[in-house]
């Protein structure tokens, strides 16, 4: 297996179209150094972009917007008071995931390349209305982050694609997010059940807009369009929440394992539901 680090996007983009045989992208090589032990083919070359500027940065843009790089790590993300305080739920999203070491390598970009089920940052992503710079060989494309899986380990990226980075709205007025998430044990656990929820009100309290994408309850995140609506107009009265919650229980298509049963995680992720909206609620009123 070869391993190459280009310091700049041109020698990446060269490196993987250059490339003959298999190639995998490595950020933080959380989940792809684990799988490579456990026996899975290792590919003929793999290509860290660690050193690759544009996917390594934070900016804020003139409009109040955020450019994250693909490959930071929680710990960076976690740094960026602006970034934190304008997108709280991504950032709490990233927050959870692993220890304290697995913290300062997973990157938000392998987060969602994994193309894991339960992967925490990607419905706070989706839900934020995220979009994602794809650099290629002879390419440069952007997508809505919900396009970029396609079932579960798959994306649709080409073999000669990678994501450089990603691009959050600006923030209006009276806006915020929240994710929540349950997990079996309360230590370095995955999920089985996870709900983020992205909302803007208007100087009344009443909901504008609203954004709600359920994780770990279907192959791939749930953006849930018509729970979504159920909350437009409203100010989360309780008849609102029992509404919104039998909605979010309709849209789960979990399946049943050993840590936890299809009901289970449909009753919980409708808790977790219910539970992010009032936290993107508050948060959006202060
Ligand atoms: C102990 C432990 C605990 C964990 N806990 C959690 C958890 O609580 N929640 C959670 O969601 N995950 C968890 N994970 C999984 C993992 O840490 C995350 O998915 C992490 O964000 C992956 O990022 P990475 O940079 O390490 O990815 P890598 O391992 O480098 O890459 C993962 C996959 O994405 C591809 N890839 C990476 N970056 C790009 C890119 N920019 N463009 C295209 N393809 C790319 C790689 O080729 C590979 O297929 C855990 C893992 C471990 C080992």
């Amino acid at each position: 297996m070869e391993y190459c680090a280009p310091g700049t996007l041109a020698e990446a983009c060269a490196a993987l179209g250059a490339a003959s045989g298999t190639v995998k992208v490595m950020a933080g090589g959380t989940d792809l150094l684990p799988r490579f032990a456990a026996g899975t083919p290792r590919p003929a070359l793999v290509i860290d972009i660690k050193k690759v500027p544009e996917a390594r940065e934070i900016r804020q843009l003139s409009d109040g917007g955020f450019v994250i790089g693909s490959a930071c790590s929680g710990n960076q993300i976690s740094a960026q008071t602006a970034l934190v305080a304008s997108w709280p739920g991504l950032t709490e999203a990233m927050d959870l995931i692993g220890s304290v070491q697995i913290q300062g390598r997973a990157s938000l970009g392998g987060n969602l390349c994994n193309a894991s089920p339960a992967a925490d940052s990607v419905p706070a992503l989706i839900a934020a209305r995220a979009r994602c710079r794809i650099a290629g060989s002879n390419s440069e494309r952007e997508l809505p982050v919900e396009d970029v899986i396609v079932s579960p380990g798959r994306t649709c990226l080409r073999q000669d694609e990678f994501i450089v980075s990603f691009s959050l709205p600006a923030r209006p007025q009276r806006s915020a997010d929240a994710y929540l998430r349950m997990t079996p044990r309360t230590e370095m656990d995955i999920a089985i059940a996870g709900a983020a929820v992205n909302l803007t009100l208007d100087e009344h309290g009443v909901i504008q807009e609203c954004h709600v994408v359920l994780g770990a309850v279907g192959p791939i995140p749930v953006y849930a369009l018509a729970a979504a609506r159920i909350l437009l107009g409203t100010r989360l009265e309780d008849e609102v929440r029992q509404r919104f919650k039998r909605q979010v229980s309709v849209m789960c298509r979990p399946i049943s394992d050993k840590r936890g049963s299809a009901e289970y995680r449909t009753d919980v992720t409708a808790v977790l539901a219910e539970r992010a909206a009032l936290v993107a609620y508050s948060r959006a009123m202060a």
